[in-house]
């Protein structure tokens, strides 16, 4: 039975265009065991190139989405069709059939049929304090452990970790690549310990890779805004050129929830910046801190479609009817979530905030570190998880999930027009070894290549 599996595969595999090279497989397995290489391995054979540095070029034997197939009203499959892109400048310039007539002297390369994927967006990640990269350590146990222990916990452990930690970010983010996400939002610690260092290392980080991933950093008062009296230090950072201000559970760690999200605010409006803020409150403590983010933003129009609110579990404690008021509120003053897709003790009420327009996002939060080590850095995995926790086994919302992955790019509408990628649109794609979206998010199918402003920044192409 099993080699009859394995026979069919490969059959299936030499049918669909490719071995599976090694390069997704251990690409995979290489970055899950902490050694993420920023390249896929190559099959000679095929004259593969894992870098791609023309401005103006054609990208063949691309497999795209291009409508659903229906039984009556339902929708069974997905049917795609191989196309070549014209890409130049970093954007999509063309799309071309598969025998259109094409330059000549345009340099061309092969997706080997693979399904072109919008890039994945890791919107929730602390690229700056993981322990990925470095030698396997577990959390300590978490039972009975107040956020304030964690944050002691982190008193000891950022000593540890800031000689290294702007190594550990770079492989960090060779693992985003190589799982299709090059564009992200990372918190970043300003504490009295760490003081400014975890940002001036995380910056380091992301020079050294800013023409493969763009990523807006969060200044993330960790150990509490006021609890720590860092409000000098995140003023600081923001003049160092962060993009957001944090902040943190105003009443289980400030103790003073107003005082607390007024300061955070105040420095939000001194500095011109958005806020994304942990708020982890499932309480009714939690409520009352929304609402008054909430109101907050409705007498501030310079706030307008600048919050972002990360977890916001209190959310799920909510009467239907006091979601729904609370969410048209929401989505009202474009206040956004970010939720990493719980499992367990508590199951968000995404389907029902993004209903009333809420725009909602997913990131993957910690990798391995001193909260979790669960983190694979896998949006499909996000996506995945959206579709068994909502009820989304069947074609059309498996390929529906995808949308928290991708900020919402899909390549088929609802109702299965062509939506992605049109000309114009940024050269930010995935390469998949799947036959359609659904499959990619059930499956969380293996990543072949990252493109990022028309570069090929992980895996391989052939060169045609
Ligand atoms: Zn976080």
């Amino acid at each position: 039975m099993e080699r009859a599996h394995q026979q069919s595969r490969r059959a299936f595999l030499r049918h669909s265009g490719g071995l599976v090279t090694a390069s997704t497989v251990m690409g995979l397995s290489a970055a899950q065991a902490g050694t993420a290489s920023a390249s896929a391995d190559v099959d000679r054979s095929r004259q593969q190139v894992t870098t791609l540095a023309d401005s103006h070029y054609y990208l063949s034997d691309v497999s795209l989405e291009e409508g659903f197939e229906r039984e009556g009203d339902v929708v069974i499959g997905t049917r795609t069709g191989i196309h070549t892109l014209e890409i130049q400048n970093g954007r999509i310039k063309a799309l071309h059939d598969a025998n259109a007539t094409l330059d000549t002297a345009l340099p061309r390369y092969g997706a080997r049929g693979k399904l072109l994927l919008p890039a994945f967006r890791d919107m929730h990640i602390h690229l700056d304090k993981t322990f990925y990269g470095s030698p396997w350590q577990a959390p300590r146990p978490r039972q009975g452990k107040t956020i304030m222990d964690m944050i002691a916990r982190e008193e000891v452990l950022l000593p540890q970790l800031l000689p290294t930690s702007q190594m550990r970010a770079e492989k960090l983010i060779a693992l985003l690549l190589s799982q299709g996400s090059s564009v992200a939002r990372s918190h970043c610690n300003i504490d009295p310990v760490s003081g400014l260092k975890s940002l001036e290392h995380l910056q380091l980080a992301l020079a050294n890779h800013r023409d493969s991933f763009e990523c807006e950093i969060v200044a993330f008062p960790q150990h509490g805004l006021l609890h720590s009296k860092v409000d000098g230090l995140m003023r600081e950072a923001m003049s160092m050129g962060v993009h957001h201000v944090g902040g943190l559970d105003p009443t289980n760690v400030d103790g003073a929830m107003e005082e607390s999200l007024d300061a955070m605010f105040q420095i939000a409006l001194d500095h011109h910046k958005g806020v994304d803020i942990h708020i982890h409150e499932a309480s009714p403590a939690g409520v009352a801190a929304l609402n008054y983010m909430i109101e907050t933003v409705e007498k501030t129009p310079e706030l307008r479609d600048r919050l972002t609110l990360s977890h916001a579990f209190a959310l799920s404690i909510l009467q239907p009817e006091e979601l729904d008021e609370m969410a048209g509120r929401m989505a009202a003053q474009g206040i956004a979530v970010v939720s990493t897709v719980p499992i367990g003790r508590r199951t968000m009420p995404l389907p029902q905030l993004r209903a009333k327009g809420v725009k909602i996002m997913t990131g993957t939060d910690s990798v391995i570190d001193h909260w979790s080590p669960f983190g694979t850095g896998d949006m499909l995995e996000k996506a995945n998880l959206c579709a068994q926790l909502y009820g989304g086994s069947d074609e059309f919302h498996l390929s529906r999930a995808l949308a928290i992955a991708t900020g919402d790019l899909l390549p088929l509408s609802d109702d299965g027009q062509m939506a992605w990628p049109k000309p114009g649109d940024k050269a930010e794609f995935v390469l998949v070894d799947a036959s359609c979206s659904a499959e990619a998010v059930a499956r969380r199918s293996p990543r072949q290549a990252t493109f990022h402003q028309g570069r090929l920044v992980f895996g391989a192409v052939d060169r045609a």
